[in-house]
């Protein structure tokens, strides 16, 4: 676990010089059999230190350490329940935000959208920290890496934090070309036989 802890760190400072999170806002768990190691409430993440991540179990409870978890942990443990995750990545990430804040779903625009699982669903609004947001944010995750949360942010998940992270960076760029395109105007939506062709030719070699 301190393993986990000293990644937490790492990839926390990572998400806040790329401008992903900022202040205390945005969080990040990873997961070793029943103990999830997540960031803690009210500390920025480019200021973290290992020892100030708690640990706890897949209930919620602290194990180990003094701070209390992320406002969002009930969503982490609820994602690491009804997925096979080893990590979640949570941010506010400007343009993830702002497809989160006025659209449905982010539609696939450009193949590597596939790398998330194709189209990403917005979940439904609901007030932070709470149970019924957890809910909303795990369908709107069902066969996808990642998820927007209406007026809020993005969610990515990932078999490690490395995977997680880079799923978060994806899910920023694509929202990012998606809010660009439709500066210049109306942006062609991948079909769905566009979207297999693709798969086929990476499974091809
Ligand atoms: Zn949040």
């Amino acid at each position: 676990m301190d393993e986990l802890r000293r990644e937490l760190c790492e990839h926390g400072r990572r998400a806040a010089a790329l401008g992903l999170v900022i202040g205390t806002s945005g969080n990040l768990s990873a997961r070793d059999g029943d103990l999830v190691a997540v960031t803690p409430s009210g500390v920025a993440l480019d200021r973290l230190r290992p020892e100030d991540c708690p640990i706890v179990d897949l209930d919620g409870r602290v194990v180990e350490g003094d701070r209390k978890p992320s406002s969002e942990t009930a969503m982490h443990l609820a994602l690491y329940a009804s997925t096979g995750a080893g990590a979640v990545v949570h941010t506010h990430s400007v343009f993830a935000t702002v497809v989160a804040s006025t659209m449905a779903e982010l539609p696939p625009i450009h193949y590597n959208a596939l790398l998330l699982g194709g189209a990403v669903r917005v979940a439904p609004y609901a007030t932070y920290g709470t149970p019924e947001l957890a809910e909303n944010v795990r369908r709107a995750l069902e066969g996808r890496q990642a998820a927007l949360m209406a007026s809020h942010g993005g969610v990515t998940i990932g078999a490690t934090l490395e995977q997680a992270f880079e799923a978060t960076r994806l899910l920023e760029w694509l929202c990012e070309v998606y809010v660009r395109a439709l500066g210049v105007g109306a942006p062609a939506v991948l079909t769905e036989e566009q979207l297999v062709a693709v798969i086929e030719r990476a499974f091809s070699g």
